[in-house]
């Protein structure tokens, strides 16, 4: 995996080629200038990556996982046959750090006390589904697939958690985000089966306004989504219900915390945001001596956001060493 110790601190340029990222490495290849396509032209082969301007992809989706088991990679294979994220061998695929904290996490005992630190309550036997995938059903989780049932989701474009957690008495969907929530892309799809479906859910969850205000953007709308969707699989189930949105330190807590406002909270029905600074800072202080934990935190401290604008790379989390933003040479 290629942190940013291992990257260039800024792109290189070379007229209308781009070069591959990793320190020392010299070769080029076409600039990829609108979709970024992982096919051997693009791809550097000593490194195996493919290349674009300002990310790049992993040859093999598993190059971009740190908990590659065999127990593992049966929940990877299966949920991307059903889920289908093409984009996981990306470097800036959310899913596949969702799946090296929150795999980790679950793996190493550590998610239980994690929850329980977010909810101030007692937390037993948590369990993650990742993307929806059920390994024993080798299909969609049922309740999951029933609630997307309730509300009529089309086939094509299903609400899917890229984390659930079922506990005892907590349900937990966690929706990761590398840059936090940047509204401002139209919905293409018509909403309306979730404000009517599951005999009008939306009307138990939602505070007033929030249809008008949140439906209308994908950002906002794919949240929005969550929110209804994982609220009545709790609810059918006689579960709390947590919606974690887990995104870096230094994004704009802002467009988060407007949308959690509007979804009408309870006792028993929260959500809220986390970021991943906080989880590093709780593994560091809580579970250092576990299996794999130096692991993880090295992967986080490392972790590319890609080339910006400026052409300089920059850290995906504000861990040490260093603030986010530029990287030092
Ligand atoms: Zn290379």
């Amino acid at each position: 995996m290629y942190g940013v110790s291992l990257l260039k601190p800024r792109a290189p340029k070379r007229g209308p080629e781009v070069v591959c990222p990793v320190r020392g490495c010299d070769h080029a290849v076409p600039a990829q200038e609108a979709l970024f396509r992982a096919t051997p032209e693009y791809a550097c082969p000593v490194h195996k990556i493919a290349i674009a301007r300002s990310t790049f992809a992993y040859e093999r989706a598993v190059d971009n996982l740190l908990w590659t088991d065999e127990e593992s990679l049966r929940l990877l294979v299966g949920g991307r046959r059903a889920g289908n994220d093409a984009r996981f061998k990306h470097d800036g695929s959310e899913r596949a750090v969702a799946w090296n904290v929150f795999r980790w996490l679950e793996i190493s005992s550590a998610l239980g006390p994690l929850l329980e630190a977010w909810t101030g309550h007692d937390v037993v036997a948590p369990r993650c589904v990742y993307w929806g995938y059920s390994p024993q059903r080798e299909g969609a989780h049922l309740p999951l697939l029933q609630a997307r049932t309730a509300f009529g989701e089309d086939e094509a474009d299903v609400t899917e958690p890229a984390v659930l957690i079922e506990c005892e008495d907590l349900l937990v969907v966690v929706d990761p985000s590398l840059q936090g929530l940047l509204p401002g892309a139209a919905v293409s799809v018509d909403g309306s089966r979730y404000r009517q479906g599951a005999k009008g859910w939306a009307s138990e969850v939602l505070a007033t306004g929030a249809w008008e205000e949140l439906s209308g953007d994908r950002g906002f709308f794919d949240l929005l989504r969550l929110w209804l969707v994982g609220s009545l699989m709790a609810e059918r189930s006689q579960r709390a219900f947590l919606l974690v949105r887990v995104e870096p330190a230094w994004s704009n807590p802002s467009p988060s915390e407007r949308a959690a406002s509007l979804f009408r909270s309870s006792a028993t029905r929260v959500a809220g945001r986390a970021t991943w600074e906080e989880i590093a800072g709780f593994v560091r202080s809580e579970h250092h001596a576990a299996p794999g934990a130096p692991a993880l935190l090295s992967y986080l401290r490392e972790k590319s956001a890609g080339y910006g604008a400026d052409g300089v790379l920059r850290r995906a989390f504000a861990l040490e060493p260093g603030p986010a933003g530029a990287v030092r040479a």
